[in-house]
């Protein structure tokens, strides 16, 4: 059974006390609200991982991740933050190339490869971000580009590795938009995903991997697109902020 998540990406967003009451409405209303089928990730900026984790306490369904690592181990990178840092104080996830890091800071497929390398090395679990333009969308060229991201980022990793990494489908044009990829769009988008790791990897370990869905999910439209054969949860961003949005987000599955 593939594991159903529900990540939470905050981007640059939320003081130091925002981020407390955040994440101690969602822990009290997952445990109110017997949450118990879907893990929760919630992706703070990097000054909050330590007292997030902290208040998520002895939930076990409830997990933190960070939003992005370094592609080096240690050393002389300032202000980078090392997969090992993450690791040692109990983070458990990392976002790895988010659009908007593709895009600002001009990420590539073998940067991203290196920063996957180093979670998967510190024992963290990557979320590995891909997803078209809408350049690419209109054009129709949309799965072999993202095949395309795939394979260059990943395919160099065992089958044991890449059984740990979570990928998450977001087409750019739905991000932060308001703009939703249908559900079809998007079942269309993780079988194919799912077809390619099965290609490389074999049908069941492509079977195990989690596919999620980004791009402005809501609890609007959570519910059609989680019932999708493919869609095993969602990376959320602006619905993310808010912990009645977010928890009624993974209720819907
Ligand atoms: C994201 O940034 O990963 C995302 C999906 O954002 P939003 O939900 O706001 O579209």
């Amino acid at each position: 059974m593939r594991k159903k998540i529900i990540a939470g990406n905050w981007k640059m967003n939320m003081t130091y006390d925002e981020g407390q009451i955040l994440t101690s409405e969602i822990v009290q209303m997952a445990q109110d609200e017997q949450l118990k089928d879907v893990i929760l990730v919630l992706n703070p900026p990097f000054p909050h991982l330590h007292v997030v984790k902290k208040l998520i306490g002895g939930a076990s369904n409830v997990f933190v991740g960070a939003q992005n690592c370094s592609d080096k181990e240690s050393g002389a990178y300032t202000g980078e933050v090392s997969a090992p840092i993450l690791a040692s104080f109990g983070v458990s996830f990392v976002i790895i190339g988010h659009s908007e890091r593709r895009e600002y800071f001009e990420e590539t497929n073998e940067l991203l490869t290196e920063k996957v390398k180093q979670a998967l090395a510190a024992g963290l679990q990557p979320i590995f971000c891909c997803g078209e333009s809408l350049d690419i969308r209109e054009a129709g060229t949309h799965e072999p580009n993202v095949k395309y991201q795939l394979t260059d980022s990943l395919f160099e990793l065992s089958a044991e590795e890449i059984s740990k990494v979570t990928i998450a489908y977001e087409p750019i044009w739905a991000i932060g938009t308001g703009k939703t990829a249908s559900a079809e769009q998007a079942q269309e988008m993780h079988a194919a995903i799912r077809k390619h790791l099965a290609g490389k990897y074999g049908k069941e370990v492509a079977d195990s991997i989690s596919i999620l869905y980004g791009g402005s999910m809501k609890p609007s439209n959570a519910a059609e697109l989680l019932a999708k054969p493919d869609v095993d949860g969602g990376l959320i961003g602006g619905a993310s902020l808010k912990s009645r949005d977010f928890i009624d987000i993974a209720k819907s599955y």
